[in-house]
């Protein structure tokens, strides 16, 4: 039963199912079904394997305790520090590749079938892409631009 995977609970007049082996919140409204949670779970059980996001994440989450031991044991394995500005890097990536992951799941949840659901979505990531190519990080700019770029070959398709 794919509901013993999550905990119901209620969040600013939502229902909110939480996925117990990673804690991201669905929607968790029963008349919306449950084929969004099979989605999810099918990904979250992946072999218990972290994808390249939640290992960016735990990376980032485990900064401190990670930079501490390497102060603490000098391991010589531990040669090549993420400097500061690597950290702000990966931080920076990871949010922004988040919101595409966010984006997926919820037009995977059947609530978002209608064109008029994910319409505002598709416009939220034109406005983000937009924003990140006047990011000041170079690297993080061009690649805005060029997915900006192709994004609008869609967005002018399917304005005909
Ligand atoms: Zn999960």
């Amino acid at each position: 039963m794919v509901r013993e995977h999550f905990t119901k609970e209620e969040i600013n007049n939502e229902w909110k199912a939480i996925c117990k082996h990673c804690n991201r919140k669905l929607d968790g409204d029963s008349k919306n079904g449950t084929k969004h949670l099979h989605v999810h779970l099918g990904r979250c059980n992946k072999q218990g394997q972290l994808d390249i996001r939640q290992q960016v994440l735990t990376a980032l989450t485990y900064k401190d305790v990670f930079l501490r031991c390497v102060q603490l044991h000098d391991d010589p394995l531990y040669k090549h520090l993420p400097t500061e500005d690597d950290w702000t890097f990966a931080a920076k990536i990871c949010e922004k590749l988040n919101l595409f992951y966010e984006r997926t799941e919820d037009f995977l949840g059947t609530k978002y079938s209608i064109a008029n659901f994910y319409f505002p979505h598709i416009c939220s990531i034109r406005v983000a892409l937009n924003e990140w190519a006047q990011d000041s990080n170079a690297t993080i700019s061009s690649m805005a631009r060029r997915m900006f770029a192709k994004f609008e070959k869609y967005w002018r398709r399917s304005k005909k």
